[in-house]
């Protein structure tokens, strides 16, 4: 049967160059708001599509939506549907033009928050705050999976060579994978997001990017769409990416998402070192309350960065606590510069690569900025 052999072809082979043409059609003043939340597992995200007759502008210019809480076990019991909220707007990467994509937060029929909603506590922290101006910048560690969930481009038996020429490297022997990384950069770019780098990691397959410095709740809404467009990125080329904190184990690293951080205080120089001092506070306040850090630093409860922290591969192990200057096996670490400049942020190495970053940075402003209980 040529023809079916034939008509299927034309059919499959050239989806990118069809899927171009209906892109560049007219929209014809409509415009298309992707609305993206964040689902049951605290870890994934979901989204579906409405048009608007106007272009928003801002996160306020769009309605409350709903979805069915019964397929994202985040329904209830009182009715399935679960209202999502815009919060934050972005330029659509994947619609390019007018059309936009949503972050919302989740809210109960009584427009309360929803029970996995980490979103409203993290704000309230962010405002009580407000005025030590807290800035982050996290740094994404990904992995990229083929389709088999085996590791994106290793040998299909056995293992590529041992970690060493891979971090940072260049060559099609020590990089599986690249073009994700450019095309997510780009795309991030056009967004709106403040990407501040990347670089390939030192396992194979395994990449990082870094989103910040950003000031209080734009941290964890700029990750967590980062994370959305990394995902649909992934999707167009058939590949997964995993933020499993340790996907292969043995001796390959793991992934996290480190946490960099500083108040206006900490940032700026000043004679007498005031900066230094509260570098040094903030890093004794936080050994008083590792294991309750650990806890908020992956969406298990620490048990999916108990594979990761094992005091091996750049991490300190699980149930300790330690800092130190340009100390990369420490679970923070200062940089060389800023103990040069007496001055700037310091960076938190535990978070895992699947944290919620809301949790993890209202957990860091709670432990440094406010006195006494947190
Ligand atoms: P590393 O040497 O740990 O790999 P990266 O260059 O990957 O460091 O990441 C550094 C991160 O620190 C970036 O996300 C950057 O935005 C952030 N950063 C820089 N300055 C500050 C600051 N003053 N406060 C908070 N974060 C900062
Ligand atoms: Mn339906
Ligand atoms: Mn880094
Ligand atoms: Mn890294
Ligand atoms: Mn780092």
């Amino acid at each position: 049967m040529s023809y079916g052999r034939s008509h299927k072809r034309a059919r499959t082979d050239n989806i990118s160059e069809l899927n171009a043409k209906y892109m560049a059609l007219d929209q014809q003043n409509n415009f298309q708001v992707m609305y993206i939340w964040i689902d049951a597992t605290q870890e994934n995200l979901r989204g579906k599509t409405k048009t608007f007759d106007f272009e928003p502008k801002v996160a306020s210019d769009l309605p409350i939506w709903n979805f069915d809480g019964t397929s994202t076990g985040q329904s209830l019991g009182e009715g399935s549907d679960v209202y999502i909220r815009p919060v934050a707007l972005y330029r659509d990467p994947f619609r390019p033009g007018p059309n936009k994509i949503a972050l919302c937060e989740t809210l109960t029929h009584d427009e309360k928050p929803h029970p996995t909603n980490t979103r409203q506590q993290c704000l309230d922290v962010m405002e009580k705050a407000k005025d030590q101006e807290p800035w982050f910048g996290m740094e994404q560690e990904f992995t990229l999976l083929g389709a088999d969930k085996h590791p994106y481009n290793w040998p299909v038996n056995g293992f590529p060579a041992p970690q060493g020429p891979y971090y940072c490297g260049v060559g099609a022997d020590r990089v599986f994978g690249r073009h994700i990384l450019e095309a997510h950069y780009r795309a991030c770019m056009y967004a709106g997001i403040k990407i501040s780098g990347s670089n390939v990691e030192s396992m194979p397959s395994q990449f990082e990017y870094q989103v910040g410095p950003c000031e209080g709740i734009e941290m964890g809404d700029s990750l967590w769409v980062s994370r959305y467009i990394l995902h649909r990125i992934c999707e167009d080329y058939g590949v997964v990416c995993s933020l499993d904190p340790k996907p292969v184990l043995g001796e390959w690293s793991g992934a996290g998402c480190h946490l960099n951080f500083s108040t206006n205080v900490m940032r700026t120089p000043s004679e007498d070192g005031a900066g230094w001092r509260a570098i040094e506070e903030a890093v004794h306040k936080l050994s008083k309350v590792h294991m309750h850090h650990i806890a908020y630093y992956d969406p298990h409860g620490g048990r999916d960065n108990e594979r990761r922290l094992i005091g091996a591969n750049q991490t300190e192990t699980v149930d300790a606590f330690s800092s130190g200057v340009a100390d990369r096996e420490a679970s923070v670490r200062i940089p060389r510069q800023v103990f040069a400049d007496k001055c700037g942020y310091f960076e938190d190495r535990r978070p895992a690569s699947n944290c919620d970053p809301y949790m993890v940075t209202s957990a860091m402003v709670k432990t440094c900025c406010f006195e006494g209980d947190d």
